[in-house]
């Protein structure tokens, strides 16, 4: 099955080379230091979670289609998300736009257990096979609004957004454990800035870092279609 999704070895070589070629030119190059994070990227095949004809672009420096009008973030974006999440291998961790699951697949390899949901039920039944194909088990993907957060599951180590807020849900900062992490880009439709939010001492502290573009996410604690 494998070999079928991946178009055989010399394929499957190339993308290799390419993905270690992203790890030193788009992460290591611009300050990516989190080994967790490095060799998460350096393994997950990201070119099966774009659509097929973009495949041989999955590991340049942009973002790409993923069907339904939506897009996996550039990999350093994604990189960058994940090292300021601060997640370790016994976190509990919500991810609201699972998308393509590719960030899943990362978060899959990082933490404990990941949760995952998606407003578009097609992206999320792709994303759950391609998983399944790929060997991840520690995952449990939803089809519903993120914004509201999955209260059932919650305390969360880290809570990830990967699409744009006008402001911070609180319903989801309500989610978060103590000492937990949040990062989400806010911001206006075009452009945000993305924000690491977390509690110390019962107290949030939020830092404004990247500037970024995402599409958004739509949900009552997000933005109306
Ligand atoms: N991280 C994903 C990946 O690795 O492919 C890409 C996420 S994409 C930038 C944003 C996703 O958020 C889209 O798939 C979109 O359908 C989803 N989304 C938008 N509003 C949502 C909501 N309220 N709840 C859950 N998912 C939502």
């Amino acid at each position: 099955m494998l070999k079928k999704l991946t178009g055989g070895r010399e394929k499957l070589v190339d993308y290799q080379i390419q993905r270690e070629r992203m790890v030193r030119e788009q992460l290591i190059a611009r300050g990516i230091k989190d080994e967790r994070v490095l060799e998460a990227m350096g393994k997950v095949p990201r070119h099966l979670f774009v659509e097929e004809v973009f495949a041989p672009r999955a590991y340049a420096d942009h973002p790409l289609p993923i069907g339904e009008k939506q897009t996996i973030s550039q990999p350093y974006i994604v990189a960058y998300m994940l090292e300021a999440l601060e997640v370790s291998k016994k976190s509990r961790v919500l991810e609201i736009g699972t998308g393509s699951g590719y960030q899943t697949a990362l978060l899959a390899q990082l933490c404990q257990k990941v949760y995952s949901i998606e407003r578009i039920r097609p992206l999320a039944q792709k994303a759950q096979r391609l998983l399944e194909q790929l060997g991840y088990h520690n995952f449990q993907i939803m089809v519903g609004d993120g914004s509201r957060g999955w209260p059932e599951k919650a305390p969360f180590d880290g809570i990830i957004i990967s699409a744009s807020v006008p402001s911070l849900p609180l319903i989801l900062l309500e989610q978060l454990d103590e000492g937990g992490r949040m990062v989400a880009p806010v911001g206006g439709e075009k452009s945000q800035t993305l924000r690491v939010v977390y509690k110390k001492s019962g107290q949030l502290i939020e830092e404004e870092r990247l500037h970024c573009s995402f599409v958004k996410l739509i949900g009552e604690y997000g933005w109306s279609e």
